[in-house]
């Protein structure tokens, strides 16, 4: 199934997002996750790429297992940053070999780790360049999914950049997009309203990310510049070494959350669920509104 043209034509969209795990043990526990997840009927899942093209066979193998030991529609996330335009176009061939019909287009970041990192002579230099080379060589067979940024990406220097570059990945041909992580609506709310004054009216569906660990979210959510509530940080503080009560309050505001972004109208909810599926169904399961929303499509 093409994400796309199911969100085309104003079918709601629930989807999972997952990471491929380094071990065999971490492979089991996705795929247990996976099993937990599929019963909630998920429009797709996907699975993230290692920027630096460190997870390109893994991410493939995560995907190809998937595809084929389960009923799921599966999209590929892809970073461009650290392929040639002929390793693209590799990865690319492959998943039309394999099936896949789903691709997040990605420019990635360049790796921490590798402060000599240049990108290869004539790389793909922006998400749009990997979304105008998918288009240039493959036509319409893939959906492309690509990524938006509801306060901005660290990189942007205001809104007005942000939508710019965020609508020319759209004129190059992307179908739909996810955004990042997000905790307070009205940033995505404004978003959506700046993207519609400029003409960008693709589906544009809410990163939901259940907080089930405060160290780690603030550390996410600097690194990417998500902006967390200062209410959200008096009641999380306190508590921050006690991981029930962290998930409890996490899973709540998340709940909250989904609940405005529904009667808001979203065409969707994609949730990262960093391979662990508690959170995820109990938000899923005590969302009001959205079993019956799933069921219209189902
Ligand atoms: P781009 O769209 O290329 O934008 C990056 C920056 O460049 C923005 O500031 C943009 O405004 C600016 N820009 C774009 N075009 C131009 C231009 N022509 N001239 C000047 N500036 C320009 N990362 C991973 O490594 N693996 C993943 O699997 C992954 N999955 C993700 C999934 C989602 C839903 C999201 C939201 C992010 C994901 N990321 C992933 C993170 C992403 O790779 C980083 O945020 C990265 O820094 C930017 O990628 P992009 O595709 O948004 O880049």
């Amino acid at each position: 199934m093409k994400i796309g043209e199911y969100l085309k034509q104003g079918n709601f969209s629930v989807s999972f997002e997952f990471f491929p795990p380094k071990t065999p043990e971490g492979e089991r526990q996705l795929f247990e996750t996976i099993e937990e997840l599929k019963t909630l009927n998920p429009t797709f899942v996907s699975v993230t790429y290692g920027a630096g093209g460190s997870t390109r066979d893994r991410t493939r193998n995560i995907v190809k297992r998937i595809h084929e030991e389960t009923s799921l529609t599966v999209m590929a996330h892809l970073t461009c940053i650290a392929h040639t335009r002929e390793e693209l176009y590799e990865i690319l061939s492959d998943y039309k070999n394999i099936g896949i019909e789903n691709i997040l287009a990605l420019r990635g970041d360049v790796p921490h780790d590798r402060p000599d990192f240049r990108p290869p002579e004539g790389a793909c230099r922006y998400a749009v360049d990997l979304v105008r080379l998918i288009r240039e060589k493959f036509g319409n067979y893939f959906s492309v999914g690509v990524a938006s940024y509801p306060e901005g990406h660290p990189e942007s220097p205001n809104m007005e950049w942000e939508i710019r570059y965020f609508g020319e990945k759209v004129r190059a041909g992307a179908d739909f997009s996810i955004t990042q992580m997000f905790f307070e609506n009205h940033y995505y709310y404004e978003f959506i309203d700046m993207c519609q004054k400029e003409g960008i009216n693709i589906p544009i569906i809410p990163g939901i990310m259940p907080i089930t660990n405060f160290k780690q979210i603030k550390k996410f959510a600097s690194m990417c510049g998500a902006t967390i509530p200062q209410s959200l940080i008096e009641k999380m503080e306190p508590v921050e070494d006690r991981p029930e009560e962290i998930a409890k309050i996490g899973v709540e505001f998340a709940i909250a959350q989904c609940e405005d972004l529904l009667r808001n109208g979203v065409p969707g909810l994609h949730f990262y669920t960093l391979n662990r599926s508690r959170a995820t169904l109990e938000i899923y399961r005590s969302v009001k509104g959205l079993i019956p929303i799933r069921d219209l499509y189902a």
